[in-house]
């Protein structure tokens, strides 16, 4: 289940930033069914939503990433991170 947030934007929410990936793989071996390869990058499988998906599977996928092109922001964490 999503929340909307400020805006209206929807959470939880999982991105790939394609400036960092490098095409390793690591997060669609931890979420085949949320993460695909395609052209060297990682893009979220079309039709899924990371609210199908559980909070501690989001948290592995983010850290599976050596990279850090992953950024997960769960539903009760709308103001984001401070890393
Ligand atoms: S683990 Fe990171 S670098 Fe590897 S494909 Fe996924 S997002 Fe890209």
């Amino acid at each position: 289940m999503s929340t909307a947030g400020p805006g209206g934007a929807q959470f939880p929410q999982i991105s790939v930033d394609h400036e960092l990936c490098s095409g390793t793989g690591h997060c669609r071996e931890v979420a085949p069914k949320l993460f695909t390869l395609r052209d060297r990058r990682a893009w979220l499988v079309e039709g899924a939503s990371p609210a199908d998906f559980g909070d501690g599977l989001l948290r592995q996928a983010e850290e599976a990433c050596p990279w850090f092109a992953i950024t997960y922001t769960p539903k009760g964490d709308l103001c984001g991170k401070i890393s």
